[in-house]
């Protein structure tokens, strides 16, 4: 375990086998439908390649970073990176690393809706369900997790820890 991580929350083969079952209910749930999976950059990116190996479709990726996450305190969001292609009449699945104030998701998923997306719906890994702020829920969750500051499998500190292969509390010394 890395140095800085106070605990193990989930591990590798965990989060794989949360992936299989979330994949197979995607896969019922859009099998009749063109799907889109959008990944907000660059967090969602180990998660996006584990869940996409279980979603047997035909689906297409396409990536956003809108990250406002500089330190452990929220920001104003922006787009830094928009997708490459028109949204309109296609069916949106936003893929998070975690979803806390619902501030991030809440707006890219109504700027999606205004472009005419045909549906938008979400999957997180993690949902910090105590910490929402904005009116917004996942249809697909992995796991509800406590109001604690959590890295790894994508999720990072000052863009440290995304590569660790497991989900751990970062030590409080950390960002203290
Ligand atoms: P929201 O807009 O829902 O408040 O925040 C979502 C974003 O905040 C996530 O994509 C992530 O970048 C960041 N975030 C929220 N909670 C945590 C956390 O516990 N750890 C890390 N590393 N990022 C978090």
């Amino acid at each position: 375990m890395h140095k800085d991580v106070k605990e193990i929350l989930y591990t590798q083969e965990e989060i794989t086998q949360k992936c299989k079952e979330l994949g197979k209910t995607i896969m019922n749930d859009y099998h009749d439908k063109d799907l889109v999976m959008v990944g907000l950059l660059k967090g969602s990116v180990p998660f996006l390649a584990e869940l996409s190996k279980f979603v047997n479709l035909d689906v297409t990726f396409d990536y956003m970073d809108v990250s406002s996450y500089e330190g452990v305190e929220s920001r104003t969001i922006t787009i830094k990176k928009d997708l490459d292609q028109d949204v309109n009449g296609k069916h949106i699945l936003l893929v998070e690393d975690i979803l806390d104030t619902g501030k991030t998701l809440s707006t890219v998923r109504a700027m999606l809706i205004e472009r005419g997306a045909a549906s938008v719906e979400i999957v997180t890994m993690l949902d910090k369900k105590e910490g929402r702020e904005f009116p917004i829920e996942a249809k697909y969750s992995g796991y509800e997790i406590p109001n604690a500051f959590v890295v790894g499998f994508g999720l990072d500190f000052n863009e440290k820890y995304r590569n660790l292969p497991y989900v751990g509390i970062l030590k409080e010394e950390c960002y203290q």
